[in-house]
Parts: structure tokens; sequence; C-alpha cells
């Protein structure tokens, strides 16, 4: 076993490698001596941890830059082949698995639909675990160049117990499924690989955050709009969660007392009235109709037929209100609006539905929040599942996954 001072030395080596990986990776490229003032660290720590990144293959250079009379200067950055990252959306009607380099390149996808549009949860496992296989194979990566999956769910995700990650998807019939050990017992890479599970919503505000609207904000909510609505509340730069992770159930927040059904079972839920699925049977009910097979088809039939202007301002106006609630309540700098329902009826709908949420929310909170549309496209929660390894990845230096046999004392 490893003594304490030696322990102390190998967590001050890591803590390091993690500084100068993460400078790297959000900043970069970037040269030697402009990672010193950055990291904090001195030129003989970066000049070993460089070394160190690089002979292991995670740094490489990226050509160089003239420096005041001196040496050009050979700039730095993460080798984005040098590992490979998994994102799974179980989304509403389909399951979709995309590989991604470190970069977050998407590599290749797989896209399956729910067999009979059922949340049959073996069935989601199994075609995790084949999207998985097939992704691997289509990009012609190595198995072992996974660093890691992440799986984005409709549902409140609960970590907390010695079953990893389980489910509690009301509204999709998911009563409390063991989603983690279910993936683990399907096969032996997913046995194997650094595996998180989080909410949807919650995954598409993370790759907001790092990679879109958010970007640079430290307190911020996005919104997520499609069949149902969700919502992640950045607080101080990192996601809310409450006591058990359900923080953040926006489409849940009673819009009307005793109002339309929701799929939860509770009444007048911001989702019964802005929810794609409600939306949809809201311009039923005002006689509208239409011929696509799914709901991303109707919704845009909606948005062309000119009797739905009718539908469309009160939905603006249900919007509006839902985010003056959110502007009151946690003062946000920042709210994005994405989901594919969110970002089919933004360029329609943002002007109306700033100019609700104008009309409900506190003035002094209004003025201090800019309502936007997300900037990642629909299919942004992969990307956002992909960052929990990567996360995970970098703050510990860019540790792989323990060997099956492992040496290390
Ligand atoms: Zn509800």
């Amino acid at each position: 076993m490893a003594g304490p001072r030696r322990r102390t030395v190998r967590d001050l080596r890591r803590n390091n490698r993690a500084t100068v990986l993460s400078k790297l990776y959000f900043e970069g490229p970037l040269s030697r001596q402009e990672l010193g003032p950055l990291t904090g660290l001195s030129s003989g720590s970066i000049s070993n941890v460089v070394s160190e990144l690089v002979a292991d293959g995670l740094v490489e250079e990226a050509g160089s830059v003239d420096s005041d009379g001196g040496r050009p200067r050979t700039l730095l950055r993460v080798a984005p082949g040098s590992g490979h990252l998994a994102g799974v959306d179980v989304g509403e009607t389909r399951v979709r698995v995309e590989l991604f380099d470190l970069s977050l390149k998407e590599l290749a996808r797989v896209e399956a639909p729910l067999p009979d549009g059922r949340y049959d949860a073996e069935g989601v496992v199994r075609l995790i675990a084949d999207g998985l296989t097939r992704v691997i194979a289509e990009a012609a990566a190595a198995p072992a160049s996974l660093i890691g999956i992440g799986i984005g769910v409709p549902g409140i995700v609960d970590a907390s117990g010695p079953e990893g990650a389980v489910v509690h998807g009301q509204t999709i019939g998911w009563d409390a499924v063991p989603l983690e050990s279910m993936l683990r017992a399907q096969d032996e890479l997913l046995a194997a690989l650094p595996l998180f599970v989080d909410n949807g919503a919650k995954t598409l505000g993370r790759a907001e955050m790092w990679f879109g609207a958010g970007r640079g904000a430290r307190n911020a909510v996005i919104a997520l709009i499609g069949s149902g609505v969700g919502a992640c509340v950045i607080a101080d730069g990192v996601p809310y969660q409450g006591s058990s992770s359900s923080a953040g159930e926006w489409g849940h927040t009673v819009l009307q007392v005793g109002g339309r059904e929701c799929r939860c079972g509770a009444r007048g839920c911001l989702e019964a009235y802005v929810g794609a699925e409600a939306l949809l049977e809201r311009w039923r009910e005002a006689g509208g109709s239409w011929s696509a097979p799914d709901e991303e088809g109707a919704l845009a039939e909606l948005l062309d037929d000119p009797s739905a202007a009718g539908v469309l301002d009160e939905t603006a106006e249900f919007l509006g209100a839902g985010i003056a609630d959110l502007v009151n309540l946690f003062n946000p700098e920042r709210i994005v609006v994405g989901g594919w329902a969110g970002l089919l009826l933004g360029p329609r709908l943002i002007e109306p539905v700033r100019r609700a949420a104008a009309a409900y929310a506190l003035r002094h909170p209004l003025a201090q929040t800019t309502v936007e549309l997300g900037r990642l496209g629909p299919d942004a929660v992969t990307v956002g599942a992909a960052t929990l390894p990567l996360a995970r990845f970098l703050e510990t230096g860019g540790t792989r996954r323990e060997p099956i046999v492992s040496g290390a004392s």
C-alpha cells in the first residue's frame, strides 16, 4: 500500500495534469509559456506535465506562433483522436447513440425507434448496447479507446444508492428503473465502462453551457421543450440538483390550478400546455388537423397553418409566464430555450415570449436576464451526455479506466 506521503505526491501530480489538460481543452491551443500564468504552475512543472501528457498521446503540437524577437513558441492542444466518448439520448420516440472524438466531433451515429413507441426498459437497454457496438464498428474505433458513456433519459435520476443510477420517469411509466445495473449486466463493455446517467434536460443544459448559448454564464436556466418540458438550472456555474437530483422539473410547475391533465397525473402543469404533445392537442381541440405521422412533422404543419395563430399566441403567453417564474425564482443572467420543439417554435415565438415574460416577471431580475434560443440544435442531448465522462476524464488528469488486472498499488 502507498504511504500517505507518496499518495500526496501522486495526488499533486494528478492535479497538475488535470489543470493543464483542462486549460488546453477549453482555451487551447496554448504555448508552454502561456500555460504558466493561466495555471499558476512553475515553468518546470509545466514542462514535466506537458512531456508526460505528450508521451501519453493526450496532448499534441498544433503549430507555432512568433514570440517577440525570440524563438517561435510551439502551440499545444488536446489530441482529438486520443480517445472516444459515447453519448446516448433516450428520447421521447427513439434512442440515439453517438460516438465522438475528444473534441466532441461526431464520428458515427445510430438511431432506433422505441419498439412500439413504448418505454420498455429492457428494450431500451438492448438498443443502447447494440447502438454502442454499431457506432464503435462504424467509426473503426478500438473499444479500449472508449473513455466512457453518458446517457440522457426522460426522468429523474437518483444515483445515490448502491445500484447506481436509478430512473424515476413518471411520465414514461418508469418507476425506479435500475438502468445502470441493467446496462452493466447487458454486456462486458458496458460492465467495464465509466457510465453516467442524467436527466436529458440536464445533459442538454451541460452542452449549451460548455459549447452553446450558455457559455460564460454563471447563473442560467436551459429550458428543454420537446414533447414534454424540462429544465436545467445552473447556479454559480454548476447544475442545481436539490436533495435527490430532481430539481429543475419546470414542466411540472402549475400554470393553471385544476387545469389540463398532464402526463405526470397532476393537473395544470406547464407541460400540459406548451409541450409539443399538449400543444398539438390544443390545436386539435381548436379545429386543427395534420397529416404528418410524427410530432415533429405535425408541429411544422401547425407553424405553417394561419388558423393556428390563436393557439400560438396563447402558447407564447403560457411560455412567457413559465419563463417569468424562472426569472423570479432563480434570478438567472440567461435563459436558453432549446429542445426540438423549442427550436422549431423559437423563431416565431421568441419575441412574443419575451414580451409575455416581461409582463409577468419582476422588473429588477428581468432586467438582468436575456432570453435566447439554444445554439446547438435539437440533437445536443447526446453531446451533453458525452460531456459527463469527458468532465471526469479532464478532472482526473486524463486517467483512463482501470485495466481489468490492475498492478497499481
Ligand atoms: Zn405534470
